[in-house]
Order: structure tokens, then C-alpha cells, then sequence
């Protein structure tokens, strides 16, 4: 295959030329050439939409790639159909980006774009029927029955038809059979039309009309022949309090939203009145879906460590495109990001802020929003799409030169990026793993910024091995923060050994001693507790307590988790659902209990030992809703709560004054993960978390559970040395060959048969295997959960050579391996999928 992207950096972007390579939304490896029709030579270029014809009957939206003079040399290139914009809606640089992503993480460029582009601004289809230009009822070899003749009929005096039409015209409800027949008799067409689905915000509003606003007497006037109308009065008087037009006419353009006046109680029959005598005037208006916010111009002053950090950041980007930013929780990187932002837009460069996705509805959002105002787009992943739309489009309209966004963002039509800021960028949550491109938001956006000759900073109170890796052997600056901002100290941790409690009967409901006491100290002081509580491997599942026996399921390889909620059991991979049982299907017992200690036992748990406070949860079952986790986060901010419990989701971005402290129910289950991460992300949870404590002036307490207190990375995490931890884990790394000392890359094959997944695993291990570059293969074997959604899932494991000639030969390599396997019949219905840097 050729290289797309090396491909795209020769090409002039703005060459004239007679082909077009087409970027189409199908599972297609290549881009397709067409032929550009002289009548759009003049019009067209890279990133336009496009209509074509794609295989026999079907019609699609492209978007340009790539404008040439070389004609394909397999098939015939066809003409490209229609073409949809008077400018591009999708940029150079964008497409090069594209490319890349889809060179890198092994997947086809049209998937790409899916993900890229807001569904409002892809093409929705609609099936409408046209008459075959080419048909001739007198000498089709076909008879039409009388339901055909009809609709052919009905279709020589339109020019298209929908679905809909033809029902109508037929009077029957199911026309699919008699379409499929008139396109297999030749006689119509069907096509897709096309249609935006973007529908901007429309505020109806009423404002004085012209006249009046010009002439101050005649709005006297006016008031005067409405002095005993007091209904018309009290709406004018309104409108003026509202929209001084005295003070500043211009104000009257924009008008007032008519809803004011309704929502005032007012009468809208009198609002008519004063309509239809020409005071007042009605007029339609497209507004943002996003509110303005107050914005504060309060100067940011950095501290004496803040100013070092950040001339140190901006001399390491004079040689250096890659910057971590080392700094411990409440040192004040926000603040630095601030200043950098604020100098880059100066400069007159665009900024992306990437966050986590769930620290996005935090304190962050809310502080940037001050300083930066309605000049800062939010690009959340609870959005609507039409939102979506929004924020693309203030991109393109420079109404946004600043946007703070989760890892889709990336994908935002910028054409001039300055600085790109990667904020928790050890984060796990900016791996998509779901569906292609299975990308790292933080390692894209460094490609993001390159392509733009724009700058990173990376940011986290514990970086990624990766970021650090690269940090001292100098591809990356790197600059720290390690002091606390103001008087906020550190914490103090405490180790509680749930072994030794245990043989004391000390341990009651799975806390220690310690546990409780630091609880109920900080509940006798009013102040506020956090328990955390790992996800993974956390689930609480139903056993018998006689017989052992654990409900599973159905078409999945995992064990179903309990829901004390509804006394349900549900599969977390395919949403399988069932009751638990009353009694044990394998014995017979009654003794069905749950086990296991996820969030929801641990609060039922704190309920039972501290029955006075005031307990919430959180975690993904509690936050599903948009503004779920906002909510939550308020009830707890305003005090009405005194112990939050939760997930991976309390550990970010909560800055609360009254939390003093901050629990680990059980490190061990973070630290024997089966992962060669488990170590890099028990270390960075545990930090984070810890770093919730005492962020004012009050000193804070950690209490972290476990079973092996001996453990080095308990003293590594309480003394903050992260160095030391890391020096310790890249040693095993490198011993056992993981990343970043090589590049890993997980092949999975799916399919309903077990044997034909194992055989077109080991079919494909065996071709991997010749690829000529220094490798370990690993595998096949059986996914570490084996069967999901009734799909048997083989893995293999390959670790590459870091050189990128390697990587990239590889890639190329398998890509064409996968190509011809999904050719062959055996192996057609098989899912192959390629995750490059698994996480
Ligand atoms: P981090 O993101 O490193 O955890 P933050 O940026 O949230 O830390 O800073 C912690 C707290 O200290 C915040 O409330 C922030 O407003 C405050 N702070 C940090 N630096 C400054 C500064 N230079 N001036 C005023 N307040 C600051
Ligand atoms: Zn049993
Ligand atoms: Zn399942």
C-alpha cells in the first residue's frame, strides 16, 4: 500500500489537477480516485465535500484528499458527482493528520474521519428513488405489475421520490419489495440524499421598531397614548430596563428574548397589541447554545517557584517541541497554563487544553471560563451533537482561538495551533479503545502540534513512564513544581495493615482501626471525607456460600456483577441482565450473597458504622446522566455531605476545602492487576487521590489499606518519590521487554467459532512471524476474558524494535497480511483488530 501520509507531504496543496482521491466513509483501505469534471476544476480542492458514485448503485459523501494528475492505473476512475461546498470544510492540515493517524494506529482513513467529523456535519442519507434514464418500458425484457406501473407513473412527473412518497402514492405500508424489484427490472435508481443535519438555535425576540429608536419624541409619544393601557405599559417599560436604548441605541439590534416577557407574567395579548401598532417588532435570531460567563481580569502574579517553571518551559521550547510540566497536586500548573495561554493567543495562535474526560465539568472549566471568557469553546463528550457542531464551527469562524476539550477534540478544524497543553496526560482515559481509530489522545496531539509547528506541554503531578522516559533522555524539556501553592500542606499517610486488624478483630466491615478513627475525627470537626475505591477487578459478584457456585454470563466470559439496586445481576460487556436467584441452581442452597466490595457495599458499609454522616456515591451508575457528576460534585462542594465514596472519578479535579481526609479501601487490588502498568497506575491513583486531602490550611490524612505494608511503593508513594519508583519499575521493564523500551502492539481476532478464531489467529501469528524486523511474538491465546458478546477472542502480542523504520515497515506489513486474510473465504466473517500502543 502506498504510504498516504508521506504520500500527502510531497503534494502541493493547492496544485490544480484533473484526479481526486476520495476519502469515503467505508471500511476501505485506500482513498479512491475520481475524476474531477472540467466544470469543477476552478472550484474544488482538499478538504471540499463531494458526491460520488461508490461500487454499483450507491451514492456518498467524500471528502477531498488529495487533488492530482495521475490517473489510477487498476480501474477507471469515475466522475465525482456533485460537489458540496463553495469552501472547505475540512482543512490541510487536518487531512494530513488524518493520514497519519491511520498510518500509525493501523486502521483506514475513513474511519478516521467518521470519528473526526461531528455527525452534524456528515451526511445523512436518505433513500429517495429516481426514474433509470436509460429504462424503456416497450422494450424491457420485464413485465411491471400493476403496483410498478403505478409508481412509475408517479415518478414521470417528479424527479425524485422518497420512502415515504411511495407509500403514500401505493396507499400500503411496506414498499420495499416493490423497489427492490423495479431496481433489479432496471427501471429505477436509488440514491442517497443528501441533507446537514445541523440545525443552529433559533431565539425568537422582539426589539422597538427603527422609527422609534431614532426618534426619542416619538417614543414619548407613544407612552403617552398608552398611559391608561397599563398592560402595554408595564411590557414597554420592561423591554427599556432590559435594553436601555436610551443610554445605547445600538443595543436594540439584539433586542430581548420574547420569552422575558412571557416568563414576567406578562400579557402576550398586549404584546401583540403593541406589535401590530409598530412599537414593538418580532425577529428571529441564531444564537449560541453556550452562555456567556463573567469574565474577571484580576492579573494572574506567579509565585517565586511558578515564574523559575515557566521561563524554563518557554527556553526548553526554543530547542524542544515536547515539554513536561512535573508538578505535585496544587502546585499551580493551572495557573501556568494560564499565563502560556494567554501569550500564545497574543501571539495570535489558536490553544488546545486537553483534559481527562471527567475532570472537564470541574473547578478547572470554571476558572478558565474567568480569565478567558466567551472566547473559550468546551468541547465535552456529553454534548450533543448539534453542540458539537457549534464549537467546530466557532473554530472555523475564529469566534473560539482557544478551546479546553476531551481527546476528541483533536479533531477540531484549527489551522493555526500555537501551543497544545495535554493537562493529567498520564490519564488512561485518552486511549480510545473503541471503535478505530484506537488512538492516544496525548501522543495525537503531539503529532497534532508538529503538524502545526506548534508546541506541547505536557502536564501531570505523576507522569506517564513514557512522558518521563522521554524527559531524561532529552527528547522532551522538562521543567517541576514542588511546592504547594500558599499554606496548603501535604498530607499525612498512614499505612493500615488489614491482615494484622483482621487477627485482632479489629477490621469490622472491611475498615481497620485506623480507618474508622480518621473518619470519625474529621465527622466530629465537621469536616469532609473521601473513600476510594478501584474499579477494576472490583466488581461485587453473587456467590453460594455452600457450594461455591458464581452466576456467569450467558455470552460472555466473565461473572456477572451484582446490582444491589433492582437485586440484579448484570454482564458489564454486552449489558446481559438477570435477577439474582433465591436459591443456588448448582445445590440447591438458599445461601446466595453477594461478595466483593464495590462502591455500592462500601457506602452501605460506612452507613452502618457511621449512621449520623451523610454518604454519596459516585461512580459511573451515579453519573450516567449529562450533569450527573456536576451535580454530585455541588452537593458535596455546598457541605450537605460529609463522606464521598467513589471510583477512578474522585481522584480528579475535586478541590474541596473541608476535605481532611482521604481513604484507599484497598491498594492491593491496584497494585496485582494483571498488567505491566499496574505498578505506574497504582503509584499515580493512590498520589492523586492522596492529593485531595488537605489542599488549604488544614492538614490532611491519608489512610491506605492493604495487606502487604512492606512493599516499597508504599514508602515511594508517602515520601513523594517518584524518581526512585520509576528508576525501579524501568528496571523490570527493561528486563522483560516492555514499553517504552519497545512498541507494543495487540492483534485480537474474534469470532462466533471457537475454531475458526484459533485458526485464523495462528494463521495470522505465523504470517506476523516472517515479518523481516526485530520482534517478540507473543500468543495466540485466549483474551484474558475469552468470549464477549458470544465472540471467542484470540490475542497476539507483538513487541517491536523502537526504530520507527521498524514500526512503520511492520505496519505496512500486517495492514497487507490483513487485507489478503480478509480476502480469503475461510476467514471473510472474521473480526481482526490491531491496537497499537495498547493500554
Ligand atoms: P494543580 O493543577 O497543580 O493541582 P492548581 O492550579 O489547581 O494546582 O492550584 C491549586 C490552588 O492554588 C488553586 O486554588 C489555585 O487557584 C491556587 N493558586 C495556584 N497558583 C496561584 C497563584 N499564582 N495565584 C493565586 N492562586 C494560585
Ligand atoms: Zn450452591
Ligand atoms: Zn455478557
Amino acid at each position: 500500500m502506498e504510504t498516504l501520509f508521506g504520500d500527502q507531504l510531497e503534494q502541493s496543496e493547492t496544485s490544480s489537477g484533473s484526479f481526486a482521491d476520495i476519502i469515503l466513509p467505508v471500511p476501505i483501505p485506500k482513498m479512491f480516485t475520481y475524476k474531477i469534471p472540467k466544470s469543477l476544476l476552478e472550484e474544488i480542492g482538499i478538504g471540499y465535500r463531494v458526491i460520488v458514485q461508490f461500487g454499483k448503485k450507491k451514492v456518498l459523501t467524500g471528502v477531498v484528499g488529495k487533488v492530482h494528475q495521475k490517473p489510477p492505473k487498476a480501474y477507471e476512475a469515475k466522475p465525482i458527482l456533485d460537489l458540496l461546498d463553495s469552501h472547505a470544510t475540512v482543512n490541510p492540515i487536518q487531512i494530513r493528520f488524518w493520514a497519519w493517524m491511520a498510518e500509525y494506529y493501523c486502521c483506514h482513513i475513513g474511519e478516521v474521519m467518521n470519528a473526526a467529523l461531528p455527525s452534524g456535519l456528515k451526511l445523512s442519507s436518505e433513500s429517495k428513488i429516481q426514474l433509470n434514464p436509460t429504462f424503456d418500458p416497450d422494450t424491457s425484457p420485464y413485465p411491471l405489475d400493476e403496483r410498478e406501473e403505478v409508481l412509475l407513473n408517479a415518478l414521470q412527473n417528479k424527479e425524485e421520490m422518497s420512502y415515504e412518497d411511495c407509500e403514500a402514492v401505493l396507499g400500503i405500508k411496506s414498499i420495499h419489495g416493490i423497489i427492490k424489484s423495479l431496481v433489479i427490472k432496471e427501471a429505477i435508481v436509488v440514491f442517497e440524499q443528501v441533507k446537514e443535519k445541523y440545525s443552529p438555535k433559533v431565539e425568537n425576540r422582539i426589539r422597538l421598531t427603527a422609527a422609534l429608536v431614532e426618534n426619542k419624541a416619538a417614543l414619548e409619544q407613544v407612552f403617552q397614548e398608552i398611559s391608561t393601557k397599563p398592560k402595554q405599559e408595564e411590557i414597554l417599560l420592561k423591554y427599556l430596563q432590559e435594553v436601555p436604548v436610551y443610554r445605547k441605541p445600538e443595543l436594540n439590534q439584539n433586542g430581548l428574548e420574547k420569552k422575558v416577557v412571557a416568563d414576567a407574567g406578562m400579557s402576550m395579548s398586549s404584546l401583540k397589541t403593541l406589535m401590530k401598532n409598530g412599537v414593538l417588532e418580532e425577529f428571529k435570531i441564531i444564537v449560541s447554545r453556550f452562555e456567556d460567563e463573567a469574565v474577571s481580569d484580576a492579573e494572574i502574579v506567579l509565585t517565586e517557584e511558578q515564574l523559575q517553571a515557566q521561563t524554563k518551559i518557554k527556553e526548553a521550547f526554543e530547542e524542544k517541541n515536547t515539554v513536561l510540566l512535573h508538578g505535585i497536586t496544587g502546585s499551580g500548573k493551572t495557573e501556568l497554563y494560564i499565563t502560556l495561554i494567554q501569550e500564545a493567543l497574543q501571539g495570535g495562535s489558536q490553544v488546545l487544553l486537553l483534559l481527562p474526560e471527567i475532570a472537564l465539568t470541574t473547578h478547572m472549566v470554571g476558572r478558565l471560563r474567568q480569565v478567558f471568557g466567551s472566547s473559550m469553546g468546551v468541547y465535552h463528550s456529553k454534548y450533543s451533537d448539534n453542540e458539537r457542531v457549534e464549537v467546530w464551527n466557532g473554530v472555523l469562524s475564529g469566534k473560539f482561538s482557544f478551546v479546553v476539550g476531551v481527546r476528541s477534540s483533536i479533531f477540531l478544524p484549527f489551522d493555526s495551533l500555537g501551543l497544545v497543553i495535554v493537562d493529567e496526560e498520564h490519564e488512561p482515559s485518552y486511549k480510545q479503545y473503541d471503535p478505530a481509530p484506537r488512538f492516544h489522545a496525548r501522543d495525537a496531539a503531539i503529532m497534532l502540534a508538529w503538524l502545526h509547528q506548534a508546541k506541547t506541554l505536557l502536564g501531570s503531578a505523576t507522569p506517564s513512564f513514557e512522558s518521563f522516559y522521554n524527559a531524561r533522555t532529552n527528547k522532551y524539556g522538562y521543567a517541576s513544581l514542588e511546592k504547594r501553592y500558599g499554606e496548603a500542606q501535604l498530607p499525612q499517610f498512614h499505612l493500615a495493615d488489614m491482615l494484622v486488624d483482621k487477627k485482632k478483630n479489629l477490621l469490622k466491615l472491611d475498615f481497620t482501626r485506623m480507618m474508622r478513627e480518621k473518619i470519625q475525627e474529621a465527622l466530629g470537626n465537621q469536616e469532609q471525607v473521601l473513600i476510594f475505591q478501584n474499579r477494576r477487578g472490583y466488581a461485587p459478584y453473587v456467590s453460594c456460600e455452600d457450594c461455591g457456585w458464581i452466576p456467569e454470563c450467558e455470552h460472555c466470559d466473565v461473572s456477572l456483577t451484582y446490582h444491589q439496586f433492582g437485586e440484579e445481576m448484570r454482564c458489564h460487556y454486552c449489558g446481559f441482565k438477570e435477577k439474582v436467584p433465591h436459591s443456588c441452581p448448582a445445590c440447591g442452597s438458599s445461601k446466595i450473597s453477594a461478595v466483593g466490595m464495590g462502591t455500592e457495599r462500601i457506602e452501605e458499609s460506612l452507613s452502618l458504622l457511621f449512621p449520623e454522616a451523610r454518604i454519596v456515591r459516585m461512580d459511573l451508575d451515579t453519573t450516567r446522566s449529562k450533569y450527573g457528576y456536576q451535580r454530585l460534585l455541588e452537593e458535596f462542594g455546598s457541605g450537605n455531605v460529609d463522606i464521598l465514596v467513589g471510583t477512578q472519578m474522585i481522584t480528579k479535579g475535586l478541590d474541596f476545602d473541608r476535605v481532611t481526609v482521604v481513604g484507599v479501601m484497598d491498594a492491593d487490588r491496584i497494585l496485582y492487576f494483571p498488567d505491566f502498568r499496574a505498578g505506574e497506575r497504582a503509584f499515580q491513583q493512590i498520589t492523586q487521590v492522596a492529593g485531595r486531602a488537605g489542599r488549604r490550611d488544614k492538614k490532611g490524612h491519608v489512610v491506605i489499606q492493604t495487606r502487604r505494608p512492606e512493599q516499597a511503593i508504599f514508602q515511594q508513594i508517602m515520601a513523594g518519590d517518584y524518581r526512585n519508583f520509576y528508576l525501579q519499575e524501568m528496571g523490570e521493564r527493561q528486563r522483560f521487554f516492555y514499553p517504552p523500551f519497545v512498541k507494543m502492539i495487540k492483534v485480537s481476532t474474534r469470532h462466533k467459532d471457537y475454531k475458526t478464531a484459533e485458526k485464523a489467529a495462528r494463521h495470522l501469528h505465523n504470517l506476523m512471524a516472517e515479518i523481516p524486523v526485530k520482534k517478540i511474538l507473543l500468543g495466540p491465546e485466549k483474551g484474558l476474558i475469552g468470549k464477549i458478546k458470544n465472540q471467542y477472542i484470540f490475542e497476539s502480542v507483538v513487541k517491536l524494535d523502537r526504530s520507527s523504520n521498524a514500526q512503520a515497515h511492520f505496519k505496512q506489513v500486517l495492514q497487507q497480511q490483513l487485507e489478503t486474510l480478509q480476502a480469503d473465504k475461510d476467514f471473510r466473517s472474521v473480526r481482526f483488530i490491531v491496537d497499537v500502543d495498547p493500554y
